[in-house]
């Protein structure tokens, strides 16, 4: 069988086009179809091509081993009960919204009865943000670490209730900015960091802290010696202009900081929306396909 879509999305489709493209659940399985089979279907089991459609139940069999399997079997959507149009408002406002968008605002605007269900399928939706990494950050990077959540804003370090050490990578583009990382690690991984996010022989510009020593031998190390937080602002601006930007983001869309179990996936959606920034034209597809390619979260797991 042949999978089409007649939307070729090149662009942010405004709301009027989006409700008119996808104003039916046909209209949206089809485009589903199309997002995650472009050249067709693929057998998940043993990847073989071609499938028989049960319509009535949305099911693919495939031609060769029988194997049944729906579009969202497997995916990040998998037995999700909702309406696929709901889905798809779901996926649009969190790809279009330059702040994100709360559960408690994904629940009012599209009428979602529980703040549970709305509140995991917003986690779901951000679990697809997790960067695949396929592209390292390279040239002059700076890198610095963050304690970011706590109820206490005053509070810094270890003792600080929830507080979690987030190391922040930024490139360097003259005068401008290019892509971020960030990830949860101790004092002693913040080298690691660097090696996992920046590729080899690049400049890392960074602070004193000991453990980013021994990257030296694999990168052009430049260790600032930052005696106050003004010194900080002045030597690694662009790492710090991410700092700050992040913590209100997180203040003023969700009015709180996530608790550490959520935090990375908050941190995924930030880079998400930062790496992207200058490429707003097929976000929803691109949402839409990285959360086909992610695999399910349920909400015990999320809560677990
Ligand atoms: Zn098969």
């Amino acid at each position: 069988m042949q999978f089409y879509t007649d939307v070729h999305m090149t662009r942010v489709l405004s709301i009027f086009e989006f409700q008119k493209h996808f104003a039916t659940e046909d209209k949206c399985f089809d485009h589903l179809v199309a997002v995650r089979w472009p050249d067709g279907f693929k057998c998940p089991k043993y990847n073989h091509s071609g499938a028989y459609i049960i319509k009535a139940r949305k099911l693919f069999q495939c031609k060769s081993c029988k194997h049944q399997t729906s579009v969202t079997a497997g995916t990040c959507f998998h037995r999700l009960r909702q309406p696929l149009r709901l889905l798809f408002w779901a996926v649009y406002l969190v790809a279009t919204n330059k702040k994100g968008i709360s559960a408690l605002e994904l629940q009012r605007k599209l009428d979602i009865r529980s703040y549970q269900t709305a509140w995991t399928l917003l986690h779901k939706i951000r679990s697809g943000m997790t960067s695949s990494c396929l592209f390292l950050l390279s040239g002059d990077v700076e890198v610095d670490e963050t304690y970011i959540g706590g109820s206490r804003s005053g509070s810094t370090g270890r003792g600080a209730d929830n507080k979690q050490l987030v190391a922040v990578a930024v490139e360097k583009l003259g005068k401008k900015m290019g892509r971020n990382y960030f990830q949860h690690a101790s004092k002693d991984e913040l080298g690691a960091f660097v090696k996992e996010y920046v590729t080899k022989r690049s400049s890392v510009i960074t602070d004193g802290f000991p453990s980013y020593k021994h990257l030296k031998d694999e990168y052009n190390l430049d260790q600032k010696k930052l005696y106050s937080p003004e010194r900080a602002m002045e030597l690694l601006p662009n790492v710090h202009i991410v700092i700050t930007n992040t913590k209100a983001w997180l203040r003023g869309t969700f009015n709180r900081y996530p608790a550490p179990k959520h935090l990375k996936r908050y941190l995924n959606e930030f880079e998400f929306r930062f790496n992207r920034r200058w490429k707003l034209d097929n976000i929803f597809d691109k949402l839409l396909n990285r959360c086909l390619l992610t695999n399910n979260i349920t909400y015990a797991e999320l809560t677990g």
